[in-house]
């Protein structure tokens, strides 16, 4: 079958055409600015070359519109005619505590994401702008959603529940949701396959060190904890995101620098993180890396309170779990960074993680960087969200 995965933001609409016999890519691409001046799209098809133009994309159906015709050109597509496309799979940010799993997409559904915008103002409704605008280009063509926080919709309350009156979680469903579900599911499923054992049989530590980053708890197959919350802003400091903070400096700043408290929170997601411990030298860990190497201060104390709080969060999810038998890096930081992960390898080696230096200079591939016999297996296991999404839409389509 081929599947059409979409990963709609606001301004910007991510596709890849998987053939779910092969897992193959066949094409995939990026548009962005939807609804903005200079809107583009670049597009490849599998063993091509990149083609980069500008192109008028009013709204994200236009966007859809010139997906499909790249996708059926006769010379950058893969595929003769949108008849091809089997079913289409949507990565959706929010399904609060209606949705612990994928599901097809009817009318039930799309009312419970809406139901669920309240909790993410800035995803679902982009996500469902998406899924409307394909249901238009592609009436008939069956389309499911996939959901970030579904994975971790089996933490217990413990986990979940925050130290608030219990009626703000009553009246407004305050809790801990999570995000990168599928990653993490994606993730400790294929360590698992990896170290030829069955997932139900091992605790382990997902940390998905992207832009944005968690950690999760993973114990013998279910998610039991994971670092972010109500919003993708708990927990790891991340590339512009604070993570974990005293709530009361939201009033303080907010007090001290003139502003409300939603521009303290905006800060707190846009200037914050590494960003802004390293003093607006950089978010990306390519850079703070070199400017720590070349002598920058703040960078290098960024990098390590960053590694500082992914060791806590290890070592707080290996008591959550009664121990950890794997720990698993993903994402572009927790894949390819290796100064990173050596800085992070500090924290852990009391746990048994043997770490080889050697192995972890490895960049980008599924690596075992633990010693053999070591206590808790290391690892390097790359993300793959859109396969996941793919497969999760034949599942539905064959049940
Ligand atoms: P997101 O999907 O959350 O936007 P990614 O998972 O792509 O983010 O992670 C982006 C981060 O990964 C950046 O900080 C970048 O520096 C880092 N990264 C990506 N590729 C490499 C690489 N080859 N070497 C080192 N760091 C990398």
């Amino acid at each position: 079958m081929k599947i059409l995965v979409i990963n709609c933001g606001s301004s910007s609409l991510k596709y890849q055409l998987i053939d779910s016999d092969t897992e193959a890519v066949l094409a995939k691409g990026l548009c962005e600015r939807i609804g903005i001046d200079g809107s583009n799209i670049a597009h490849q098809r599998a063993g091509g070359e990149k083609v980069k133009e500008m192109a008028d994309m009013p709204d994200h159906t236009a966007a859809v519109k010139l997906v499909i015709e790249k996708l059926t050109d006769p010379e950058v597509g893969v595929i003769g005619s949108l008849s091809e496309i089997d079913a289409v799979g949507h990565r959706v940010v929010h399904g609060g505590e209606s949705f612990s799993g994928s599901v097809l997409v009817d009318d039930e559904v799309i009312k419970g994401i809406e139901a669920c915008s309240d909790l993410a103002p800035l995803h679902n409704p982009a996500n469902l702008i998406g899924i409307r605008s394909c249901q238009e280009i592609m009436p008939g063509v069956p389309m499911a959603v996939v959901f970030d926080t579904a994975f971790h919709q089996t933490m217990p309350e413990k986990a979940y529940l925050y130290g608030l009156p219990y009626e703000y979680y009553q009246k407004y469903k305050i809790r801990r949701y999570g995000f990168h579900g599928t990653s993490h599911d994606f993730v400790s499923k294929r360590a698992a396959e990896i170290l030829g054992k069955d997932r139900k049989d091992l605790r382990i530590i997902v940390c998905h060190l992207g832009n944005g980053a968690s950690v999760s708890a993973v114990a013998y197959g279910k998610s039991v904890d994971t670092s972010m919350g109500l919003t993708p802003l708990e927990g790891l400091i991340m590339g512009t995101r604070s993570g974990d903070m005293d709530p009361a400096i939201v009033s303080f700043l907010a007090q001290k620098e003139g502003l409300d408290a939603a521009q303290v929170i905006d800060i707190c997601n846009k200037k914050s993180g590494v960003l802004g411990l390293s003093g607006g030298a950089s978010s990306d860990f390519r850079d703070l890396v070199e400017a720590a190497q070349n002598g920058n201060e703040l960078a290098k104390n960024a990098l390590e309170a960053y590694a500082y709080r992914v060791g806590k969060y290890i070592g707080a999810y290996t008591a959550a779990m009664n121990g950890v038998d794997v720990i698993a890096f993903t994402a572009g930081v927790g894949e390819n960074n290796a100064e990173v992960r050596a800085l992070i390898g500090q924290y852990i080696g009391y746990l048994g993680t043997n770490i080889d230096p050697e192995k972890n200079k490895l960049r980008g591939e599924e690596v075992i960087l633990s010693d053999e016999g070591a206590k808790v297996v290391t690892m390097v296991v790359p993300t793959n969200e859109e396969l996941a999404i793919a497969r999760e839409t034949v599942r539905l389509l064959n049940r």
